[in-house]
């Protein structure tokens, strides 16, 4: 395990995002929505530096993936309490890689017919991009590594470290192999 972004790093950089954001939606109370789990750390974070007043609301994704690859097929676990219909929305994720589960998070939202939409990703590890997709607000583009921290996991753990790390693949090792 490496360390990539500090804890100082981050809430730095979550503070001038949510700084950033303040200033564009100035008089617009947004509906952030945070896309569980993964991103629940840094939703929290960032909340609580906006000086505007944002409603929050969830959406829990399955996107059918093994351990470290994504497949674009996204089931919805939870969807969101609300109605977004003629709403400022601003999704939340805590990492962009190929780009296809927020394609289709986005599509899916779209349909609802929210006023704008806006993509705030905490890590965007462009160079995996699959599908050309805009993130508004990103907070740090990473290498192509897969990482755990502030909110992210590997089978549910090290969501709770309050830095970003990467792993070695001798450190993720694929389901299958786990498999007798
Ligand atoms: P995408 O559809 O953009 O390929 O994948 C997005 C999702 O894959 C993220 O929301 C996250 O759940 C997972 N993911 C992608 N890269 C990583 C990574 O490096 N670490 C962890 N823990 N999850 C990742």
């Amino acid at each position: 395990m490496e360390l990539l972004l500090s804890e100082e790093e981050i809430q730095k950089r979550v503070k001038d995002l949510a700084l950033e954001i303040s200033k564009d939606y100035k008089g617009v109370s947004p509906v952030l929505i945070g896309i569980l789990r993964g991103s629940f750390v840094f939703l929290s974070d960032l909340i609580r530096h906006l000086t505007i007043l944002p409603e929050i609301d969830f959406m829990s994704v399955s996107s059918y993936n093994t351990l470290t690859k994504s497949s674009g097929v996204v089931r919805i676990l939870k969807d969101l309490e609300r109605d977004i219909g003629g709403e400022n929305v601003i999704v939340v994720e805590d990492i962009v890689d190929t780009g296809l589960t927020l394609t289709y998070i986005s599509r899916l939202l779209m349909a609802r017919l929210p006023r704008s939409l806006k993509i705030c990703a905490l890590l965007d590890k462009r160079e995996r991009r699959e599908v050309d997709i805009q993130i508004d607000y990103v907070g740090f583009v990473i290498p192509n590594k897969f990482v755990i921290g502030y909110g992210l996991d590997l089978a549910e753990k090290y969501r709770n470290l309050p830095y970003v790390a990467t792993l070695e693949e001798s450190e993720i090792g694929e389901p299958e192999e786990n498999t007798p």
